[in-house]
């Protein structure tokens, strides 16, 4: 009889050991290239695909390590990272698409996902049409049998944590289909066990998880991701073996603080909820969640994030900001500090203003990353910044 499968909290621990070293941090491996055995090892190395010991663009035995401990806890075949979040977005999109083709993607999503496809892919001849994903069926009903090359979806997507229906995304035929799953982490939800292709992430945010890295990684089948890497090598968004390895450390205690940063975000979630100087309080634990029902099913910890819709519009939200003496200001997320960010000024400044309106960026929306605080001193700092907001 085999062994059972490992918890992802133990692969997050075992995954990604380079075998027969036995120190338990693995070695920066900082060379740009390696010496060849003569001409014939030097061959097969330059054409070999993700060759070791040939150049560190190519491949990298610390961001390697890192690239199978993620592969590890998705349950992919294979990972690819790259040196940021929208470096492995932008290789992805620019590996699988070419001129005349179409993407179907979600209309809420990261700014810097929307900008890249509205600029670079329009100017190339990539069209796009953009879908309201939480309606059922949006996604599927937008694929040109033939033409969609690629479905991109986020969830919980940015900044309101709309869900996406992962399984109806796994079952669109045709089209390679993708998730930025960068707001669940791999802890909090695994796209690639519903069928869908590649799921993404900027480990910047939670994996690396102490505000110390900038990296991306992409995963899904070997064969696709061999592909995709034949075009990162020249796209150059190169990680660097330094952040790999600081995200590798981060990956560790990433079962832990994921879920201490969950429990604290539901109970800020049900402590704010029903605040009067609140139009709205966000979060997929809550059962005034739009999406609720689906969460359960696909995100049954809530994840690390909470929107609050502030009625008083950016004049109480720069109140609100003002008077915070724990969580900071700052964008970004999944580290140990608790950060607030307005995103109609600055994660989603360059919308235009139909644009925030039709992805719900109003002027009072406050985006939180919960941290590792104590629970109570959130809650304090918040509800304290709540009645500064209330009064002009
Ligand atoms: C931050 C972020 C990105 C971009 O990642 P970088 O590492 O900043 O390039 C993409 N998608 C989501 C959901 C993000 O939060």
């Amino acid at each position: 009889m085999s062994d059972p499968p490992l918890h992802p909290d133990t692969l997050a621990v075992v995954a990604g050991r380079v075998p027969g070293d036995a120190g338990l941090s693995p070695p920066i491996a900082t060379a740009s290239t390696w010496a060849s055995n003569g001409l014939d090892d030097a061959h097969a190395r330059a054409v070999g695909v993700r060759a070791d010991g040939f150049y560190s663009r190519y491949a990298n035995p610390t961001v390697r390590a890192f690239e199978q401990a993620i592969a590890a806890l998705e349950g992919a075949e294979a990972s690819l990272a790259s040196a940021s979040g929208m470096g492995a977005l932008a290789s992805t999109v620019f590996a699988l698409c070419s001129s005349g083709d179409h993407v179907v993607a979600q209309r809420q999503l990261y700014a810097g996902t929307l900008a890249l496809l509205q600029g670079p892919c329009q100017r190339m001849g990539i069209d796009v049409t953009f879908v309201d994903a939480a309606t059922p069926g949006a996604f599927t009903a937008a694929v040109q049998p033939g033409r969609t090359m690629l479905v991109l979806a986020e969830s919980p997507s940015n900044p309101r944590l709309e869900l996406v229906d992962l399984d109806e995304l796994g079952a669109i035929q045709g089209p390679f289909t993708l998730v930025d799953a960068t707001f669940a982490t791999p802890i909090g939800q695994r796209p690639l066990g519903h069928g869908v292709d590649l799921v993404l992430h900027s480990a910047t945010k939670g994996i690396a998880g102490h505000n110390d890295a900038t990296l991306g990684v992409v995963s899904g089948e070997r064969e696709l991701l061999d592909a995709i890497w034949g075009y990162a090598v020249l796209h150059g968004a190169t990680p660097s073996p330094f952040d790999a390895h600081h995200a590798l450390r981060g990956l560790r205690t990433l079962p832990v603080r994921y879920e201490r940063q969950c429990a604290t975000a539901c109970t800020i979630a049900a402590a704010l909820a029903g605040n009067e100087a609140l139009a709205e309080v966000l979060h997929p634990s809550l059962p005034s969640h739009p999406q609720h029902e689906l969460a359960a099913r696909q995100l049954p910890s809530g994840g690390t994030m909470v929107a609050l819709d502030l009625r008083g519009g950016r004049d109480a939200a720069r109140r609100f900001l003002a008077a915070l003496r724990v969580a900071r200001v700052a964008t970004s997320l999944g580290g140990p500090d608790t950060l607030v960010c307005h995103p109609a000024t600055s994660t989603h400044a360059s919308l235009t203003p139909a644009e925030q309106e039709a992805t719900g960026v109003t002027e009072g929306l406050l985006r939180v990353s919960v941290g590792l605080e104590h629970p109570d001193d959130l809650v304090r700092d918040l509800h304290a910044a709540l009645d500064a907001a209330g009064h002009s």
